[in-house]
């Protein structure tokens, strides 16, 4: 018994990372800014899975926990692209989800922004030469930001989000 407490003492909470979490809350608060600048305080993502494994869209929806919780943040994901201001595109563009993707893209009122998620949708996973795929997303639709990854974990996903907002500077 003695040995399990001192070990406990020694070892710490494995699960805490302070360092991690102050990072996640400068990130949080920058990005809360850059969505009350550019977008009033109200980003609406509609996410789109054009053909991927679905680990893309665990890590988004990660971003909804109490954790990360991007909501109060004032990003929203939405169930309908008529309510999105950005599509949220994952997986490589695959010949069966083409004209979905498409539909849902139309349906987006401009302005409005299309960022590719993880690798696959830029065609560097290993899915590049098949039948069923409809090539790079760029080549269907005008990409303005990409995150990277595979798949890029949440908080690559709110540094991406970010880089996209602080993007609108350069233009
Ligand atoms: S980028 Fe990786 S994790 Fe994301 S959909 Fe493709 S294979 Fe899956």
């Amino acid at each position: 018994m003695l040995r399990f407490w001192q070990k406990r003492a020694l070892t710490g909470v494995v699960t805490e990372h302070r360092e991690f979490e102050d990072e996640i809350a400068q990130i949080r608060s920058v990005l809360k800014d850059e969505v009350k600048k550019r977008f009033a305080g109200s980003l609406a993502i509609r996410m789109v899975d054009s053909g991927s494994c679905n680990a893309c869209e665990a890590e988004c929806n990660a971003l909804s926990n109490p954790f990360y919780d991007l909501e109060r943040l004032g990003i929203r994901f939405v169930a309908s692209p008529r309510h999105a201001d950005v599509m949220l595109l994952s997986g490589v563009m695959t010949f069966n989800m083409f004209h979905h993707v498409m539909d849902a893209w139309e349906q987006i009122p401009e302005p409005k922004w299309c960022i590719t998620l993880g690798d696959c949708s830029v065609m560097q996973a290993p899915f590049t030469k098949s039948f069923a795929i409809k090539g790079p997303v760029g080549e269907h639709l005008p990409v303005a930001w990409h995150i990277p990854g595979c798949p890029p974990s949440p908080e690559v996903i709110m540094r991406g989000l970010l880089d996209f907002l602080r993007s609108f500077e350069q233009k």
